[in-house]
């Protein structure tokens, strides 16, 4: 769960940086072009290709860094060259003549190459050398990836393309060829084929190639065991399968290898023929953990959990089809990540049964229901997961208006759609139009409405059985539903199912609401009993209060909860601000214990008496019973009067001090008891679903 998040942090990390990559691709798009491949749509007018041809030296130990590359560019237009100005610069020229630096940037040594003629093939050549930043393997993920430094050590190098490694035109997808010299007992990488490799007893030699237009390279480096295997592709081609391990996992290698050929078998039945010719398992030591075309970078310790190869792996497989093989066009909205996690994580639990699947449906909606109204943004302004909020919009909205597509169109149609739009926009920028277009084509329906409202609206629509009837007829039995749809700026077109339940049968209706009320009917020869809302939890909405369990991340998320400190000095009272702050990721607001009842959300931190006292003098529902005997910490969430109360209590100080670093992983569960740090019971009160008696 934890390292769940946290790889999803580090690949937000990642797609921000091409995020702004690709945004410089927009601003100029007048010039673009790219190479290899057929011009996506964005990207016609006049061609521009960049190619570069590097040539680099790194030592870890030395920690240098010592390059050479040749840009080839066709393009007519200014283009500006960037480099880390933390390297030194030996030589700048452009087809023989001196290129003089045009400003130094705070970071990048800067030049602008001048406009030239159309079809013009020039050549920039750029000599470079200097210092890495040493390793730091005690960082955590997000100052590793955050710092966009360069870092080198024995055990690992990794040059992060934002750092400036190497000199690149700003804002141009590229093809390249890297050429790699380490010292003996490293190996290097960078996405692409390799077409190249040796080592003698001093050094270790290796060339890749990426052919295709690249958002940026990134360099990993380290002491590397490397386990091979190969598997054809779907249209016979050869895959290169590779884990680059670090010696003490070296024996996950097969597992991972393995894994891989299953994840790729399954995209290829899926989708449509794997794009690359390799893909390799990177182990990194520190814990990060992104996905880049033919490889994924991961931390070792993650590499070690045994659910990554079930779950992250396969989404990192995914992504060289949705988001390296297919861009989006990250203007006007992601969409590979809500693709991505619905063909990855969310059909793995389709695939382990129905419950786990609607497991991760309630969790889904649960998470969005946690938000309080106005806090998320509209789906198509997802571009990168910069806080829980966006995350819940772009990865979860996202994946569930998939399944409400497929439930719409039929899988026949999705997966004949999802076919076709791989096939229209491989190695291309798309956007949500794009695959809109696809849908529409394979289904023959139209899905305007479908589209605009899930993209361009805020909030969920919150639907209710406003009124439920049985009459008695003389074949059966009439049933009329009421079903209001409310809270929401704009009215939207769902698709309710609702469950009918007779003695011993039950059977799934599905109505088309587009007003705010409206009513239906239907026949059923048995006896009807009584009907449920949306049961599976299949539709987009804003669960009502019962649906909705409370969760502890209401009062992580809610920016107007308030915090109430049951020890008001000493060690229980520094321990539970410092854990307030850590919660909700910002100085809390703490209020008197008289003036808790004044917010929505409201976190209560004390220790066991101050609690049980707080409790009953404010007539709040007892202890729950698992949070009685077990454990030296407990978290819970309870609903008071419209109020939501996350109550934490700790035998003592330490304990309370303890909750500090883990609590937070915890958003999602309704309780927690804890044995010091570490968790050791955990889950969700049930959800109620919408329930009408018939009589
Ligand atoms: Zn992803």
């Amino acid at each position: 769960m934890i390292i769940c998040m946290l790889l999803g942090w580090l690949y937000f990390i990642r797609r921000i940086l091409s995020a702004l990559f690709l945004t410089m691709v927009v601003i100029v798009a007048s010039n673009i072009t790219i190479s290899i491949v057929i011009a996506a749509p964005l990207l016609v007018q006049d061609s521009l290709a960049v190619e570069y041809d590097i040539v680099v030296h790194i030592d870890p130990v030395e920690q240098t860094i010592k390059g050479r590359s040749v840009i080839a560019t066709t393009s007519s237009h200014e283009l500006t060259l960037l480099l880390g100005q933390r390297f030194k610069v030996t030589h700048a020229f452009i087809d023989g003549v001196t290129l003089k630096p045009s400003g130094y940037g705070h970071l990048m040594h800067t030049w602008s190459v001048p406009a030239s003629q159309r079809n013009v093939r020039r050549y920039i050549e750029i000599h470079w050398d200097g210092k890495l930043s040493p390793l730091n393997t005690s960082l955590d993920h997000q100052q590793t990836l955050g710092r966009a430094e360069p870092v080198s050590g024995s055990l690992g190098t990794f040059l992060p393309d934002s750092s400036g490694w190497y000199p690149r035109i700003a804002g141009e997808l590229a093809s390249y060829r890297v050429s790699i010299e380490m010292p003996s007992g490293q190996r290097g990488i960078v996405a692409g084929r390799l077409i190249k490799e040796s080592e003698t007893s001093e050094s270790y030699h290796a060339v890749f190639e990426f052919p295709f237009p690249s958002e940026g390279i990134d360099f990993m480096g380290g002491p590397y065991i490397v386990t091979t295997d190969m598997m054809k592709s779907a249209g016979g081609k050869r895959i290169q399968l590779r884990t680059y391990f670090h010696p003490q996992i070296k024996e996950l290698a097969r597992g991972y290898l393995d894994k891989v050929k299953g994840y790729i078998d399954l995209y290829e039945s899926r989708i449509g023929e794997y794009p690359f010719t390799e893909f390799s398992i990177v182990s990194s030591p520190t814990p990060t953990g992104f996905g880049m075309p033919t490889l994924t970078y991961l931390g070792i310790n993650v590499l070690r959990l045994p659910f990554i190869r079930n779950t992250s792996l396969g989404h990192e497989v995914l992504h060289n089809w949705w988001g390296n093989g297919v861009y989006p066009n990250y203007q006007v909205g992601n969409w590979s990540e809500g693709l991505t996690t619905f063909m990855a994580d969310y059909a793995y639990k389709e695939r382990i049964g129905p419950e786990a699947a609607r497991e991760m449906r309630l969790g889904w909606l649960r998470d969005f229901s946690a938000l309080s109204l106005g806090q998320d943004s509209a789906l198509e302004r997802f571009a990168t997961r910069t806080h829980g909020a966006s995350q819940i919009v772009g990865y979860n909205k996202a994946a569930m208006m998939f399944l409400m597509l497929r439930d719409l169109i039929g899988y026949e149609s999705f997966d004949r759609a999802i076919q076709a739009f791989w096939h229209h926009h491989r190695f291309r920028i798309a956007s949500w139009s794009d695959l809109r277009d696809a849908f529409e084509t394979e289904s023959g329906q139209d899905l305007q409405i479908f589209f605009k409202q899930w993209l361009t609206y805020t909030g969920a629509p919150t639907v209710h059985i406003a009124k439920a009837i049985r009459r008695q007829s003389d074949s059966g039995y009439r049933v009329t539903i009421t079903l209001e749809q409310t809270g929401v700026s704009a009215l939207y077109s769902i698709r309710v199912p609702i469950v009918v339940y007779t003695k011993d049968s039950k059977e799934t209706k599905t109505f088309d609401l587009d007003r705010g009320r409206q009513t239906f009917s239907f026949k059923l020869r048995a006896k009807p009993i009584e009907v449920a809302l949306d049961p599976d939890f299949r539709l987009f909405r804003r669960l009502t209060p019962d649906e909705a369990p409370p969760i502890l991340r209401q009062i992580m998320v809610n920016q107007a909860a308030v915090t109430v400190l049951l020890s008001e000095k000493g060690g229980a009272h520094v321990a539970g601000y410092e854990l307030a702050k850590k919660l909700q990721n910002r100085i809390p607001k703490i209020v008197l214990s008289k003036d808790a009842f004044t917010a929505t959300s409201v976190l209560v931190i004390g220790l066991q008496e101050q609690v049980d006292r707080w409790i009953s003098s404010h007539k709040l529902p007892v202890r729950p019973v698992i949070m009685r005997s077990n454990g030296t910490a407990h978290a819970w969430t309870v609903k008071h009067d419209g109020v939501t109360l996350a109550i934490v209590s700790a035998k003592d100080t330490t304990s309370l001090k303890a909750l500090v670093r883990p609590l937070p992983h915890y958003g999602r569960q309704s309780y927690v008891v804890f044995d010091g740090a570490k968790a050791i019971e955990r889950g969700t009160w049930p959800a109620r679903v919408q329930v009408v008696k018939l009589n």
